[in-house]
């Protein structure tokens, strides 16, 4: 499955337009950004409702609050932290503003419940099972469809079969996943050559965490910007995952690639990527198989 990553309906129309089978990622800062105080549950649900409104009856995975570290909401994050990537981030957030995530739940069940959408809904940042738990209860309380969470954390990825044993699907945040086993900031231009989800480390935890997403039978994506990297696209195919979300500028690009390689070469490029010993071995390698 090929999904688009939107932050706005305008995202949402346009990975439409580009054929997107719906919207793999999207994420909702932006309305909280854009705004002085916290929206309120209207605000949201007129959102909310456009944005289900612009992909009538397709899959949708809406993400819930993700504010903190690069993402930072004043009035949320209000407390100064030393290591924001590591502090009171995305689903952590229920520790100090928690009236503020159920109600965004609460938007996302009113306006779901005034359409026609496939709607999953997505934690970010969780770390262990007894958080996608508690994601994953609030969701059923609200009647609201399908709950899942980011796979962005070493701890989620390493643990993945007890955290996804709690929610029906996964999704791998590469960007996060990348700055938090290579333990380099993902806005630090100086270390972007280890910022990169072709490094070993990154897709030996991808590894792990798809096969514990297959032996439960449950969904695992991608909707990081690896996803919309063709090679990598089709290396993470190899090692599992079953659905990338990306801009819906990359779209074309990545569907025309794939179509290219089929899921055996896949599957090869991405066991010697894993065998690599550096991130520009395993791109170098993993291309020559895939016939780049
Ligand atoms: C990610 O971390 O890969 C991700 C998709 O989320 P964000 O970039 O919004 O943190
Ligand atoms: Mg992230």
């Amino acid at each position: 499955q090929l999904l688009g990553n939107a932050g706005t309906v305008e995202d949402v129309v346009a990975a439409a337009k580009v054929g997107a089978e719906g919207i793999g990622l999207f994420r909702t800062e932006l309305l909280f950004l854009d705004s002085q105080t916290e929206p309120t549950i209207e605000e949201q649900v007129a959102l909310y409702s456009a944005v289900f409104a612009a992909m009538p009856g397709k899959k949708i995975v809406i993400r819930t609050l993700d504010a903190g570290s690069d993402k930072p909401v004043p009035y949320i994050n209000a407390i100064h932290e030393e290591n924001p990537a590591l502090g009171v981030r995305g689903w952590r957030l229920t520790r100090t503003s928690n009236d503020v995530l159920n109600r965004q739940l609460e938007a996302l069940a009113q306006a779901k419940k005034v359409s026609d959408v496939d709607l999953w809904v997505m934690a970010p940042m969780i770390n262990t099972p007894d958080e996608a738990k508690d994601f994953a209860d609030r969701v059923a309380k609200l009647g609201m469809g399908k709950a899942g969470v980011m796979v962005e954390t070493p701890a989620a990825a390493l643990h993945a079969d007890h955290v996804l044993a709690e929610v029906d699907f996964g999704s791998f945040g590469t960007n996060d996943l990348t700055q938090y086993i290579m333990a380099s900031d993902r806005l630090d231009s100086r270390l972007s050559d280890m910022t990169t989800a072709w490094h070993p480390a990154v897709l030996r935890a991808i590894s792990i965490a798809a096969t514990s997403a297959a032996k439960l039978g449950k969904p695992i994506g991608v909707c990081g910007e690896a996803a919309a990297n063709s090679h990598l696209a089709a290396v993470l195919i190899g090692l599992g995952v079953n659905s990338l979300s990306m801009a819906p500028s990359a779209i074309a690009e990545v569907r025309g690639f794939l179509s290219t390689v089929d899921f055996e070469m896949c599957e090869k490029a991405a066991q010697a990527a894993l065998a690599a010993r550096s991130s520009l071995d395993s791109e170098s390698i993993a291309k020559e198989i895939l016939g780049a």
